[in-house]
This record gives structure tokens, C-alpha cells and sequence, in this order.
């Protein structure tokens, strides 16, 4: 069993730690956040209390799951420069959604002081998270990707070779487009049906058996009562936040600038998303794209 620094216990963070834990792995965790470390020690791992505490700490692996570039950045590089702290022989595993090019920054830094880093973004959400079931898309050696995929497969189910640092995020923001285009273009098609008298769940099990089946219908209904155990049945709480898929879709129109790559619907999502997020909705679950 290995022996595995982990750090940001959020919405993902928490459930995926937890997984780790019942697959009988030694873990030892961090969170600027005091009650998820509490939930975590009270089912086995221990804490350290600050990101600095990691030094000299004879990890295997050493995982991140923070919010965006500047967190990764910040935590690895900048001001708790953790790359330098860590023992040689760690694999630096970061599943945080960030950008291609702050993921291959920290690889190249890493490399610096002889430390492995791979980027291993997910997709498949809380309850992915919950159950093991997610998907990670790795970029990296392909040494590095061998010798992190068991502990990969004890928190999902499917785990993809991308191919170099930086690839994994590409294939997480290129997912991520596409996935809030079609919250966007399901939740437009209820709310036409529901304008017109339809009721919400008589038209969203008629398109799941129809061309308009998605993973979002399938599994995700944006339409409150819809579906039981989504966010949209719960007041569009927990989730994915809204002010994290606009980050992603931010993501998308830095890559899509560099590329000189046109993405119409990934820019109108950018904005609908961003306008939502101005409204005041910026916490609650993507879903609720819904409302606006
Ligand atoms: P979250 O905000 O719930 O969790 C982030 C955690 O990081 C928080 O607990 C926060 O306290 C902690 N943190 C922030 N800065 C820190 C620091 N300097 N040191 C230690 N801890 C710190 O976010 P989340 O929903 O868990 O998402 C995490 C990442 O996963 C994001 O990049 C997101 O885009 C991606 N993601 C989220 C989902 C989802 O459904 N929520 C799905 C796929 C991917």
C-alpha cells in the first residue's frame, strides 16, 4: 500500500481522498479548510498543517485537487513551493482542472529538482467522485502514467493515457466545452417544452429515447424535480460550480486563441456562464444555467 500526500479536500478532493483511504492507502492530508481534514482523520488519515509540513515526508505519490491555475501554482511553485520540499522519489499526481501551460510550468519545475509531475484531470463529478467511477485523463511520461494508474483506478474507473504534460488538461477543457454547450442546448429545449405546457419529465424521458439524448438528460437534469439526486432537485447545491465552469470555458478560449481556433458555441457558453455567474449564482451547481 502507499503512502500518499493529498491535498484540497472540496466538492471533489474530500470523496476522492475518502476512496483512497478505503483502498487501505496511507494518507496524509491538508485543506486551508479545518472540518474536511476532521472528516478525513476521523475515517483513518492523518494531518499536516500546513502545505510546508510535507517537507522531507517519505511520500509515494503526492496529490492536488485545488480550484484553478493560480492554486497549483501557488501551492507548487510560487509561494509554498512544495516541488522543493518534496522528496525525490514522490510522483507528483495534480488532478486539478488548470491550464495546459500552468500544468506543463509545474512539470518543467519539477523537473528542476528530479520530481515527476503528471497532470490527471477528471471528469464525472461529485458522484463520480463518490463512486469511484471517474475518468482521468493523464498527461505525462508514459512511466509516470503506469506507475500512477492503480492508484488512479482506486478513485475511477477509467484512466486514459493522453500523451505529454499538458495533454490531459487539453482533453478536460475540450470535454468541458462541449459538456456546458450541452447543459446549455438542454436546459433552452426544456424550458421551449415546459413554456409550452409539456411537463418536464413527460419531455425529458421522450428525448432520452430520442436524438436529443445526452449525458445531461441522462444523467443531470437541469430542470428542478426532474431528476432525483441531482443538484436540481436539491436548490443547485453542491455539484460543479457555475464559477468553475466558467473558468474552465475560459481555459478553452486561451487554448482556442493560441490555436487560432474558432469556437463559437464554446465562446456563447463562455458568456451565458459568465453572465449567470454576475447574477449572484457563481456557487451553485452548473445546472442552474436552468434559471437564466
Ligand atoms: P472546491 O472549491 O470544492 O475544492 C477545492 C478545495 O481546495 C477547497 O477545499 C479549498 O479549501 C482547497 N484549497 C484552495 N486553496 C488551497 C491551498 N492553497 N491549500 C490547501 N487547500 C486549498 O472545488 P472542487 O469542486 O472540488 O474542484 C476541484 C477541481 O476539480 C477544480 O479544478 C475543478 O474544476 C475540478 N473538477 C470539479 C468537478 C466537480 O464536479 N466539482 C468535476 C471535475 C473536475
Amino acid at each position: 500500500m502507499a503512502v500518499i500526500g493529498f491535498i484540497g479536500l472540496g466538492h471533489m478532493g474530500a470523496p476522492m481522498a475518502k476512496n483512497l483511504v478505503k483502498a487501505g492507502h496511507e494518507l496524509i492530508v491538508f485543506d486551508i479548510v479545518q472540518e474536511v481534514v476532521g472528516e478525513l482523520v476521523s475515517l483513518g488519515a492523518s494531518a499536516v498543517e500546513s502545505v510546508q509540513a510535507f517537507a522531507g515526508k517519505k511520500l509515494d505519490y503526492m496529490i492536488t485537487m485545488l480550484p484553478s491555475s493560480p492554486h497549483v501554482e501557488s501551492v507548487y511553485i510560487a509561494q509554498d513551493k512544495l516541488l522543493e520540499k518534496l522528496c525525490s522519489d514522490t510522483l507528483v499526481i495534480d488532478c486539478s482542472t488548470i491550464s495546459p501551460e500552468m500544468a506543463r510550468k509545474v512539470a518543467s519545475a519539477g523537473k528542476k529538482y528530479g520530481i515527476e509531475v503528471i497532470d490527471a484531470p477528471v471528469s464525472g463529478g461529485t458522484v463520480g467522485a463518490e463512486n469511484a467511477t471517474l475518468t482521468f485523463m493523464v498527461g505525462g511520461s508514459e512511466q509516470a502514467f503506469k506507475s500512477a494508474e492503480s492508484i488512479l483506478l482506486a478513485m475511477g474507473k477509467n484512466v486514459f493515457f493522453a500523451g505529454e504534460n499538458g495533454a490531459g488538461q487539453v482533453c478536460k477543457i475540450c470535454n468541458n466545452m462541449l459538456l456546458a454547450i450541452t447543459m446549455i442546448g438542454t436546459a433552452e429545449a426544456i424550458q421551449l417544452g415546459v413554456a409550452n405546457g409539456l411537463d418536464p419529465t413527460v419531455l425529458s424521458d421522450i428525448m432520452q429515447k430520442s436524438s436529443g439524448k445526452n449525458w445531461v438528460l441522462d444523467c443531470y437534469n437541469p430542470y428542478p424535480g426532474a431528476m432525483e439526486n441531482v443538484p436540481a432537485s436539491a436548490g443547485y447545491q453542491g455539484g460543479f460550480m457555475v464559477d468553475l465552469m466558467a473558468k474552465d470555458l475560459g481555459l478553452a478560449l486561451e487554448s482556442a486563441l493560441a490555436t487560432k481556433s474558432s469556437v463559437p458555441l464554446g465562446g456563447l457558453a463562455r458568456n451565458l456562464y459568465a453572465l449567470h455567474a454576475a447574477a449572484g449564482h457563481g456557487q451553485l451547481d452548473f445546472s442552474s444555467i436552468q434559471k437564466l
